[in-house]
């Protein structure tokens, strides 16, 4: 597809619209917009970047774009790991991070209204602070919340709580046409037609630019604690984990880590984790309205772990305690990044009872082929995230290895029933392989669907297929 570039006379428009100190060209554009957290899927220069302040901005900028065949790739805080905010046609990337205010809390609906510029870490603290919970919980905090709507992010919490699209109960969405949608509302249930607004949560941008959120949020519950659980082998780590989950326990999350990734956290951060003698590990969190309830709660899923082959079980009941495990935890993908010269991610998801094989699979295949291979994940929701490293591996030897890699990783999700994005989405970077794993005929239905939102394909064009 031809598309046609930016000029002055397009950028005096855009400076109309949005004001002239929104409109960034040239030098001007900072380098984080040509990329987003994995520099290895490309570095693409957009030929504008808008930083838009309102709806009717976008909207009068997305008819334009429409009408004059100019690329438009939404952006948030550029925190996504499968390049899908990048700008790989050029045009415009569109920036929604200063529309960035939560405009109404009700807390007799449990319910927020926000800009979609809002970071995750302001929403979470603000609604804390109004005794409430927005429960997905994804690692990088100062993701938007609408890069986290468009890309259905998880999170730590998914387990119990569910994923981002759970939470959304409403949107302003705007066409590629400019014309402006609002989806759902305050509303618990919704049985009226087919469900738009579904279908934008997820679709990265591809479908129109989400300008405002209606989230759910709940109660928030009064006590929280963690359990750090060891175990000797991966096998009897991901036994444990069905087990745990029809305990009836219902923990908040289940995330696994092997020792290597504790390592590097630990000389990424400076700091000490409570215990790294075993291979591999589970970190529990459970939560609950009386710390009577909650005691009953993780002793019991104690048990369960020790019977499963656990070496110990430490308790993390303080603040204090809770956050330094946390903050390790959150520091995995930055401290594998670090660790090495280059990496790929794989993002799989699979039923929680094949863990233990897929992850067998994985270190076959480390050991096959000359690649350092880091793992860590969300257990519980059968979502692991495995990072290939490049270390001091040529060119040719990485890609050749990686490339191979993670065709068998994605081939292997396929046959057990998996998928090849658990959360971080498709982007430009997976495109080939979602186009083997979901078929032509889902494809083509996909295909269709864009057709209809966006004739002339102006909206993040090249991402997700
Ligand atoms: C350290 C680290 C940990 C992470 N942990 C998790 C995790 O646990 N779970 C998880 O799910 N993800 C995780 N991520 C991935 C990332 O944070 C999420 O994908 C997040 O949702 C991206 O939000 P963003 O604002 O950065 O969006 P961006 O990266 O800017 O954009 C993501 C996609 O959304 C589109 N988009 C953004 N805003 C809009 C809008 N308003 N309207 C239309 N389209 C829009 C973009 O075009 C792009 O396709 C992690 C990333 C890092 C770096």
């Amino acid at each position: 597809m031809e598309y046609k570039k930016v000029t002055d006379a397009d950028i005096n428009v855009f400076r109309e619209i949005c004001g002239k100190d929104s409109i960034f060209t040239g030098t001007d554009i900072h380098e984080d917009f040509t990329h987003d957290e994995m520099t290895i899927y490309g570095i693409y220069k957009p030929e504008a970047v808008i930083e838009a302040h309102t709806t009717e901005q976008v909207s009068r900028i997305l008819k334009y774009a429409n009408e004059n065949k100019i690329p438009v790739t939404p952006r948030g805080s550029g925190t996504g790991l499968c390049g899908g905010a990048v700008p790989i046609n050029g045009g415009i990337v569109l920036s929604l991070a200063k529309m960035d205010k939560i405009i109404e809390f009700d807390n007799k609906n449990y319910t927020v209204v926000t800009e979609p510029g809002v970071l995750l870490m302001t929403l979470a603290k603000e609604a804390v602070d109004r005794g409430m919970l927005y429960p997905p919980d994804p690692g990088e905090k100062s993701a938007t919340l609408g890069g986290n709507v468009m890309t259905n992010a998880g999170g730590m919490r998914a387990i119990k709580y569910g994923v981002t699209r759970d939470y959304v109960l409403g949107m302003k969405a705007v066409l590629p046409d400019g014309s402006i949608l609002k989806l759902g509302g305050k509303i618990a249930k919704n049985s009226s037609g087919y469900s738009i607004k579904d279908l934008m949560i997820g679709s990265e941008g591809t479908l129109a630019i989400i300008t405002e959120l209606i989230l759910k949020l709940i109660p928030l519950p009064e006590e929280t604690l963690s359990l750090l659980v060891p175990f000797d082998s991966l096998e009897k780590c991901f036994e444990a984990v069905p087990k745990i989950v029809q305990s009836k326990t219902n923990p908040t999350a289940v995330e696994f880590m092997q020792r290597q990734v504790i390592e590097a956290a630990e000389e990424y951060l400076g700091l000490h984790f409570p215990d790294k003698s075993s291979d591999a590990y589970l970190l529990l969190t459970f939560d609950g309205d009386s710390r009577e309830a909650l005691d009953a709660t993780y002793r019991k899923a104690a048990e369960i772990c020790l019977e499963a082959g656990a070496t110990d079980v430490y308790i993390s009941d303080t603040e204090e305690r809770q956050e330094s495990i946390w903050k390790a935890r959150g520091a995995f993908l930055e401290a594998i990044k670090t660790s090495t010269t280059e990496m790929d991610e794989c993002d799989v998801v699979v039923p929680r009872t094949m863990l233990g094989s897929f992850m067998g699979f994985v270190e076959s295949l480390e050991k096959e082929h000359s690649l350092r291979i880091r793992s860590f994940g969300h257990a519980g929701d059968g979502n692991l995230h495995i990072y290939l490293c490049k270390d001091g591996l040529g060119t040719e030897e990485w890609e050749r290895e990686c490339s191979c890699v993670m065709k068998d990783l994605y081939a292997k999700a396929g046959t057990m029933g998996g998928q090849i994005s658990g959360e971080h989405g498709v982007g430009h970077a997976k495109r080939d392989y979602l186009e083997k794993s979901l078929g032509n005929k889902t494809l083509t239905l996909m295909r269709g669907i864009k057709k209809v939102f966006d004739p002339n394909n102006i909206l993040n064009p090249g991402k997700v297929f």
